[in-house]
């Protein structure tokens, strides 16, 4: 008999691991509050990277994450995503070890000068001095990935309840057994929390305290316009990209992958503030706000994701850069589900480091 494998949260985590695991045969049901990438997933910037890394275990799997969605899009028959990226964010002895480290872990980059920017570039107005150039790294829009992820895995039997919050999870003993719905309970063999920033909740009831970083963030969406930037922009205010439909997408806080600001100022002053950045960038463009969302991105108190078993019939995966991470988290998951054995890179992050 199939394994009986309920999923809760349809963000790109819960989406990715009812894909991997309908392909691996199991009886996957995915279980969603409010609907598919309505939170985090729907406000994502979508940059698909390892420049960016806590250590040297989270630069393995976020290298490994790349790879998987290349080959992810190639089983979706998606475009493949490559844009590359150009990362001015720092200067000086920023600029040069962050080169440095990652030349030394083989990771492709390129220094580029002015003048080559400008070329890759030619609609920025104060191209930088240098730039460093990953020309591997991608976006992604990750709420329309979530939506082909989670129609792949219907089309192989995956079962999507959507508008249906998940009040409870049901134990027996120690064991988890399902969870408890308005509309009555499920009960399955294995049940598994991708529900970001909703997970405390759920698991509080276990005695079991997970510790998540307030980390607010937003996204400011243009309207579309003709294309004008190719690449990804890391620049020391904010980051930039142009997606498919021509609007311009940022992430409204500098840094915003090692930002730790606990509050975000009022909407007004964030669009402001972001719109004066984008004309400084690209003074010749006439760009009109369409949409600025707020969502909470869900970091797991170290920043590191967690991601496998938390009690007998109950595993966890939540992180950020879950827009980069999700097809190799899914990928190790659902190898560790459906009876394929551990997966050593996964052990780092391990929810049971945060409970002793
Ligand atoms: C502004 C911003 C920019 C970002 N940029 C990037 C980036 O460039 N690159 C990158 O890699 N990552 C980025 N991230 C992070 C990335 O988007 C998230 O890590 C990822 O979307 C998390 O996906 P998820 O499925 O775990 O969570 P979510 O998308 O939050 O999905 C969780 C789902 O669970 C559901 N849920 C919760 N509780 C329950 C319940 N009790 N019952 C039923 N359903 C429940 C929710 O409704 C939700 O749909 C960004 C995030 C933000 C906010």
């Amino acid at each position: 008999m199939q394994d009986r494998i309920l999923i809760v949260g349809a963000g790109i985590l819960g989406a990715a691991l009812a894909h991997r695991l309908a392909c691996l045969g199991a009886q996957v049901t995915v279980v969603e509050s409010i609907a598919p990438a309505a939170l985090a997933t729907g406000r994502s910037f979508g940059w698909i990277n390892a420049s960016f890394h806590l250590s040297p275990d989270h630069y393995r799997l976020r290298l490994a994450a790349m790879a998987a969605h290349r080959a992810l899009a190639g089983e979706l028959d998606l475009p493949p995503a490559t844009q590359g990226c150009l990362w001015f964010e720092e200067t000086g002895e920023g600029f040069d070890r962050l080169d440095a480290d990652l030349t030394a872990l083989g990771y492709p980059v390129q220094s580029l000068t002015r003048a080559e920017v400008a070329r890759l570039e030619p609609a920025l107005a104060n191209p930088p001095e240098r730039a460093l150039f990953f020309p591997t790294e991608a976006a992604i829009d990750p709420a329309a990935l979530t939506i082909a992820l989670l129609n792949a895995a219907s089309a192989k039997g995956a079962t999507v309840l959507s508008g249906l919050p998940v009040t409870a999870l049901s134990t027996a003993g120690d064991t988890v057994t399902g969870i408890t719905t308005r509309a009555g309970p499920i009960m399955v063999d294995h049940t598994v929390l991708a529900t970001g920033t909703g997970t405390p909740a759920l698991l509080a009831p276990l005695g079991l305290t997970f510790p998540m970083l307030h980390r607010p963030g937003a996204m400011f969406r243009s309207q579309p316009l003709p294309p004008m930037l190719s690449h990804i922009l890391v620049t020391p205010r904010l980051e930039v990209r142009q997606d498919a439909q021509g609007r311009i997408l940022c992430p409204t806080a500098a840094a915003h992958q090692r930002d730790s600001s606990t509050s975000l100022p009022p909407q007004e002053t964030l669009l402001a503030e972001t719109l004066r950045h984008l004309s400084h960038l690209l003074p010749q463009a006439d760009i009109r706000p369409d949409t600025l969302r707020m969502a909470e991105r869900p970091v797991p108190g170290d920043g590191l994701p967690a991601i496998g078993p938390v009690r007998p019939g109950l595993s966890m995966v939540v992180m950020h850069s879950g827009a980069t991470l999700a097809p190799e988290a899914a990928n190790l998951l659902a190898a560790e589900l459906t009876g394929q054995g551990d997966q050593p890179a996964l052990a780092p992050f391990r929810p049971a480091r945060f409970w002793g």
